[in-house]
């Protein structure tokens, strides 16, 4: 029996980097897949036909994470289509980094809006889908610099360390109800996001790293795996860390 059988899981931001390899760990232990992405392009299109051809359903929503009312439509439609929503994988987030002195209100306003905002509109509307189902597991992408910090990232630190306190929040107040929520927080994973520092950045974030090295995608992916699956029934309100030792 695979680890996610039975089970149908909702991922944002799910057509490149961590968000795709989690889609693809979660679709090769037998999970139904709710995708969504800011675009529905040809990418994701030969995602969702990758996936599909594995058995499992898969259906990919155009919607942007930070919107409210996309989120509520989303999960409306998904819910229609699929019946039940197990897993929820708040995974969609940017960057826009520069120096508190630079920093527009625009560069901290969508910053905070798509990578917390998104959180709290995606557990909101399939928290009464869960509460039903009495049972749940809700996974938020954090990041080690919401724990430590980051010069040029005031903006994404506070979206990620925001997501810490809305994950412990969450697991106080739906544990009763077998609904678990807990964060990843990976440290420095080699994806489009990571590819956009330069190349002198790259190799010193690298050396600073005890293991030497960024972890791939398919890396958090098995973390996430751990977190969806009841490999963590009695795990909840956490923070893992996903960066080989970068922060301790
Ligand atoms: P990425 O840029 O490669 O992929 C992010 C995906 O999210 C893209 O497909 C993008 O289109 C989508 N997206 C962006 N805005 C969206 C929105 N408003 N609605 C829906 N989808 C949207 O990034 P990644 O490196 O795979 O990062 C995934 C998550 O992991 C993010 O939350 C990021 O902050 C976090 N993270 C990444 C790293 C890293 O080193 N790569 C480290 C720590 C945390």
């Amino acid at each position: 029996m695979k680890l996610l059988e039975g089970k149908t899981a909702l991922i944002t931001g799910a057509s490149r980097g961590i968000g795709r390899a989690i889609a693809e760990k979660f679709a090769s232990e037998g999970a139904n897949l709710i995708l969504t992405d800011l675009f529905y392009d040809d990418n994701a299109k030969a995602l969702v036909d990758q996936l599909s051809a594995t058995g499992v359903k898969v259906k990919m929503y155009a919607s942007d994470a930070s919107k409210f009312d996309q989120a509520q439509n989303v999960v409306d439609e998904a819910a229609k289509e699929f019946g039940q929503i197990h897993i929820l994988v708040n995974n969609a987030g940017i960057t826009r980094d520069t120096l508190l002195m630079r920093m527009t209100e625009d560069q901290w306003d969508l910053v905070i809006n798509v990578n917390l905002k998104s959180v709290f509109n995606l557990t909101k509307a399939v928290q009464s889908l869960m509460l039903k189902q009495r049972y749940g597991s809700i996974i938020n992408m954090s990041s080690v610099v919401g724990v430590s910090g980051n010069a040029g990232q005031a903006n994404y630190s506070a979206s990620k360390a925001g997501i810490v306190g809305f994950t412990k929040s969450v697991a106080r107040e739906l544990g009763s109800r077998n609904i678990r929520c807990n964060a990843i927080a990976p440290g420095f994973i080699l994806t489009e996001m990571t590819d956009k520092l330069p190349e002198d950045v790259r190799k010193e974030w690298a050396e600073k790293i005890p293991l030497k090295r960024g972890g791939t995608p398919d890396e958090v992916a098995k973390v996430a795996l751990f977190l969806a699956s009841d490999l963590s029934s009695y795990v909840s309100g956490q923070v893992i860390q996903v960066c080989g030792a970068m922060l301790t």
